[in-house]
């Protein structure tokens, strides 16, 4: 009902797989405005029941632009480290610096990655023997192994 249908799902579990993954420092910047903060638990929730993710998340990337992230949620992607936002779509094509959106997963065949618990989000994380193992915020779960296939 509220934003046009494919093109933005792929850009929703992206957004929200980074929402996921820096949950606490977007609530931290989100704290000073009362909506803003609300909004985190909206989307999150949303995702969480499959309600409507899309338009409580845009309204929070605008928010952040307001506050002076230009880029808004894409502003938190990490652009090295051990999370990836992928989203399954062969068609993505490279996307933004760091944002790894298809196809590159082929670099690193046959090993196992961590992901959102329930395929709530598009967040991809890479073990890291010296780190736990991330919560996704979205399910409030441990990431689930995943063999690459
Ligand atoms: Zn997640």
């Amino acid at each position: 009902m509220s934003e046009a249908p494919e093109r933005t799902r792929d850009e929703v579990a992206v957004m929200l797989a980074i929402l996921c993954t820096h949950t606490d420092q977007i609530r931290h910047t989100l704290h000073p405005t009362a909506q803003g903060a609300a909004l985190v638990e909206e989307v999150l929730r949303a995702a969480r029941t499959g309600a409507d993710v899309a338009t409580p998340l845009h309204t929070l990337d605008a928010i952040l632009q307001s506050l002076g992230d230009a880029h808004g949620v894409y502003a938190y992607a990490e652009t090295s480290g051990p999370h990836t936002y992928t989203c399954g779509v062969a068609s993505a094509g490279s996307g933004a610096r760091g944002l790894h959106l298809a196809g590159i997963d082929s670099a690193r065949p046959g090993e196992a990655d961590y992901r959102c618990p329930a395929g709530l989000c598009a967040r991809s994380w890479r073990p890291d023997p010296a780190s736990p193992v991330p919560t996704c915020h979205v399910t409030a779960q441990p990431l689930r192994r995943t063999p690459r296939t």
